[in-house]
């Protein structure tokens, strides 16, 4: 994909690409794959690229994958022949691997002996390429697919032969796979969940009340399927769960906790919550604070939908410039449809949103977005508004300036390409058309999660990461030397 379609295809304004989502369940004499799929519907939000779900029937695990939305991939026919007690699914975006390549979807099947068991993954390894290039030599493992998912998996399998145990094979797989992983795995009769030592991408566990478990990216999922919340698997921690019950074991010592700033600013639903903070809260708290910080005189505050929308609604209470319905999003465009050669994309940002031209012309606009990556889709955004009558557009950003690359499972491009890298914010509103530009501090933001600030990964505003990036991998993303700038 080039940069210059980019926008076209990927989220309605200027977001960084969501990651995957995952989600198991462990409830015998239930449709695990019915629940499943409606999981899957839950975290379409997290992929749209490609969807599975693999089932485990007592006697061996069979999966069913396909690209495109989760409503694309599955027939009635595959839901109603996945059939058994324990199952895993997925919903992709691909940040490594090819995104339109049907092996690279999830969840990952692999053989161990005469065992199959599926993988499915929400996040993105550092040392893929040392383990990788290892396995071949020394063990002369061939792979099918380009991605980190298949590594994982075919270290489990590694280790489960050597040891005749699943879980000690999951376990010396976690000490050799530096980066960000949630991650799902299910066998014929048990569903196994586990978490990098930094925690960095979510991952929640419910009980569905009498009849079994389940295991999540975001609390929506277990909403959906009437599971309720117990709590997050921990850092660096393994779940086990089977006719023995749910099992806990800390598989690797924690570091200190790095959730993703993303999943409050972004990624995560609104209606799901997040170290007890509800995600719509704490948005709109960040709305409030942006008020506060950068107030202006207007007629109408409008959010970007979906996620500046309880950040406009915050904006609007602190400041008491009305809240209105500016901007309607067209859900269902998926990605797998919008070629970069049909003469659609001419529509460009129109194939995500639509103004509202009565309620916008001739009024002096508050538009609260959540982040600005490479520019060019804000950019749109404000001519589309001015073409529908705004007389002035004031972008108000809910996230400090994205200044560095993230190698966690998120598509934030090269530094090159974030434009708040090489440009002061003045530069930035230039450059997108604005009357006024204003992001939001990096303590109120934090400040609005209710959670601590060290206990959030910030690389993107601030270059800290928490894991230490090999050369050759900060090679690939990073043109200025890593630092704290704020
Ligand atoms: S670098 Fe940014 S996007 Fe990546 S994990 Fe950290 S906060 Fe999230």
């Amino acid at each position: 994909m080039t940069p210059s379609t980019d926008w076209i295809l990927s989220a309605p304004a200027d977001h960084p690409e969501e990651a995957c989502g995952v989600f198991g369940v462990y409830a015998p004499g239930e449709d695990v794959a019915r629940l499943t799929y409606f999981a899957l519907q839950a975290l379409q939000h997290r992929g749209q690229e490609s969807a599975g779900i693999a089932v485990g029937d007592g006697e061996t695990v069979t999966a069913t994958k396909n690209l495109g939305l989760v409503s694309q991939a599955f027939r009635e026919h595959d839901l109603s022949t996945l059939t058994g007690e324990v199952a895993i699914g997925h919903t992709r975006y691909s940040t490594t691997g090819s995104s339109t390549s049907w092996e690279n979807a999830q969840p990952h099947l692999s053989a161990i002996g005469h065992q199959v068991i599926a993988l499915a993954h929400n996040g993105n390894l550092v040392n893929t390429v040392e383990l990788r290039d290892e396995l071949r030599g020394t063990n002369g493992v061939r792979f099918r697919s380009t991605t980190d998912s298949e590594v994982m998996a075919t270290l489990v399998g590694h280790f489960t032969e050597k040891h005749g145990s699943i879980r000690a094979g999951i376990r010396d797989t976690m000490e050799l796979i530096r980066g960000a992983y949630s991650v799902v795995l299910s066998t014929e009769d048990a569903v196994y969940a586990f978490r990098d030592p930094y925690g960095i991408r979510p991952l929640v566990i419910g009980e569905i009340d009498g009849v079994g478990w389940a295991l999540a990216s975001e609390t929506c999922a277990l909403d959906i399927i009437g599971a309720t919340y117990l709590r997050d698997v921990a850092p660096g921690e393994m779940i086990k769960i089977s006719a023995e019950g749910l099992q806990a074991e800390q598989a690797v010592p924690a570091e200190n906790p790095s959730l993703c700033m993303f999943e409050f600013i972004y990624f995560a639903r609104p209606d799901s919550v997040m170290n007890d903070c509800t995600l719509y809260e704490a948005r709109r708290q960040m709305g409030g604070a942006l008020a506060g910080e950068a107030p202006v005189e207007a007629d109408l505050v409008i959010g970007v939908p979906d996620s500046g929308v309880p950040a406009a609604v915050g904006f609007a209470q602190a400041s008491g410039v009305p809240f209105g319905e500016g901007l309607v999003k067209n859900r269902y465009v998926g990605r797998t449809f919008i070629s970069p050669t049909q003469t659609l994309r001419q529509q460009g940002i129109r194939l995500k949103l639509n103004p509202l031209p009565h309620a916008i012309r001739g009024k002096r606009l508050v538009v609260v977005d959540d982040s600005i990556v490479r520019g060019n889709t804000t950019r749109k955004l404000v001519q589309l508004l001015r073409d529908a009558g705004a007389a002035e557009v004031h972008m108000r950003i809910t996230s400090p300036p994205i200044v560095w690359p993230c190698f966690f499972g998120i598509d934030t491009d090269t530094q090159e390409q974030l434009i708040a890298s090489s440009k002061s914010v003045e530069e930035v509103r230039e450059f997108i058309g604005a009357d006024s530009l204003a992001y939001l501090s990096l303590d109120a933001m934090v400040d609005a999660t209710g959670t601590k600030r060290e206990d959030f990964c910030l690389a993107c505003f601030n270059g800290v990461y928490p894991i230490e990036i090999p050369e050759t991998v900060k090679r690939g993303k990073l043109s200025l030397e890593v630092g704290e700038t704020s």
